[in-house]
Formats: structure tokens, C-alpha cells, sequence
């Protein structure tokens, strides 16, 4: 008899976002210091907002998570893939496997079904159009858009656009939504709608941040961090 085998400690899963002392100084001349040296842990499941006026740094601040800028210092980590060590074609497929982008203006193809500009999305992971086309539609009945699937985006609202894009975001089933400005084109009461299914799927278990000019957006998140001058800091909420 062989006495049972204590079990092996399961690790814990790594944090999405995870920057140390990661910031940006644009070359210039003369330099400019976007983003000074910050420490960020955005945990598996946190709806997370960023505050700050124009030109604070949140622009910056996106294209470090989104993986579309590295650090000038610092590193950052993404689901525990230390993203300074990759390659540019393996920092291109880890955004687009593992980030769902939302932004303030939608993107659409004009001239492209909902579901078509959902399932573009998928081209790169090499599935073929029966499977992007249904979980396009997964993703449209998602986001309560299933019944518009077959519409150009001409027809849509731009609250109904908003949710096609934010469709295209989840179909990839990412790690991470990020989400700029998504209610910056949008009038109040449409942009409630939209932060609500944002809120959904964050209460369904989506990593979100939410990145913003407006104080309102930026309640609704579990926590905030604010940038003022290229400096990001904790928001003690009242
Ligand atoms: P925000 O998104 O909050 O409006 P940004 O991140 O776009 O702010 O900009 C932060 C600072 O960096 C600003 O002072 C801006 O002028 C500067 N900046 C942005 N992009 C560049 C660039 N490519 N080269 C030099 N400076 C830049």
C-alpha cells in the first residue's frame, strides 16, 4: 500500500495586467515623459477604470496594456508573459488572442455584415467561416444583438454599433477587454445601456478596464487609478 500522495499546490493564476515600474518616455526632441515609471496589478475578473484629462497619459497608458507600444523602461507582463521578451510577430499574436480593444469610434466595416465584422475578428486563428460565422453569432446574441446579425452597420445605431464592436472585442474569448473612451460618441442614455452590458460582463467573470476623460464612466468600475501628468495613482474612492 502506498500512502496517498499529499496534492501538488496549485499555482496561482498570474495576474492579466501586471506592470513594474513600466513607463514611456517619447524620444522627442525634446523628450517627453508620457508615462513615468508605474506599478499596476489588474487581477483575473477586476473591472478596473483609468481617469485623467486630455493629455494626461491614458492614450499612452493603452497602448502599453494593449501591447500596441513597449515600455521605453520597465517591464510588462500579460497573463505572466513577460511581453518585453517577445518578438514583434508573438506581441502581435498575444494582442490578438488575448485583448479585446473597444474604442470610442466603432470601427466597422461599412460594407460588412454585424456577424461579417464580428468573424473577422477569428480570421487569424485559422477557423473556418461555418465556425467564425457561428460564434459571431454567439457573440451578437451575447451582447443582445443576435436579431441585427444580418444588417450593415448604415442601419445600426450607434448604441447597436457600440455592441457589434464590443462583440467583435469578446469572440476571441480574451483575457482582456479594453475598453477607450466606449461611451465617448454616444448620448447619455445609450451610453448607460452600453456601461451596463460592460458591467454584465464583468459580473460574468471579464477582466475589463475602462479607460476615461468622464468621472461618471469612471465609477463604475470595482476600483480607479488616475493619471495626471504622465503619473498614475491609486483613487482612494470617498
Ligand atoms: P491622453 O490620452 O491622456 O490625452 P496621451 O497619452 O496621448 O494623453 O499624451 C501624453 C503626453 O505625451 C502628452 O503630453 C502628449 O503631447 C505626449 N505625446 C503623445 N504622443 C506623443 C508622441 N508620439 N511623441 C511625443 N509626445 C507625445
Amino acid at each position: 500500500m502506498t500512502s496517498p500522495q499529499p496534492a501538488a499546490p496549485v499555482a496561482p493564476a498570474p495576474a492579466v495586467v501586471e506592470l513594474r515600474q513600466a513607463g514611456l518616455t517619447y524620444p522627442g526632441p525634446p523628450p517627453v515623459h508620457a508615462l513615468a515609471p508605474c506599478d499596476l496589478v489588474v487581477e483575473r475578473g477586476e473591472f478596473l477604470t483609468v481617469v485623467g484629462p486630455s493629455g494626461a497619459g491614458k492614450s499612452t497608458f493603452l497602448n502599453i496594456v494593449g501591447l500596441l507600444d513597449a515600455p521605453t523602461i520597465g517591464s510588462y507582463l500579460l497573463d505572466g508573459v513577460d511581453t518585453g521578451t517577445l518578438r514583434d510577430a508573438d506581441r502581435t499574436a498575444l494582442r490578438a488572442q488575448r485583448i479585446g480593444f473597444v474604442f470610442q469610434a466603432f470601427h466597422l466595416l461599412p460594407h460588412r455584415t454585424a456577424w461579417e465584422n464580428v468573424a473577422l475578428a477569428l480570421v487569424y486563428r485559422g477557423s473556418g467561416r461555418a465556425e467564425r460565422r457561428a460564434r459571431a453569432r454567439e457573440a451578437l446574441d451575447r451582447v443582445g444583438l443576435g436579431h441585427r446579425a444580418d444588417a450593415l452597420p448604415t442601419t445600426l445605431s450607434g448604441g447597436e454599433r457600440q455592441r457589434v464592436a464590443i462583440a467583435r472585442a469578446l469572440v476571441g474569448a480574451p483575457s482582456l477587454l479594453l475598453c477607450d473612451e466606449p461611451t465617448g460618441n454616444l448620448d447619455t442614455t445609450t451610453a448607460g445601456s452600453i456601461l451596463e452590458l460592460v458591467d454584465e460582463l464583468h459580473r460574468d467573470g471579464m477582466t475589463v478596464v475602462v479607460i476615461t476623460h468622464d468621472p461618471a464612466v469612471a465609477a463604475r468600475g470595482d476600483r480607479s487609478v488616475a493619471i495626471r501628468d504622465g503619473v498614475l495613482s491609486e483613487l482612494v474612492r470617498p
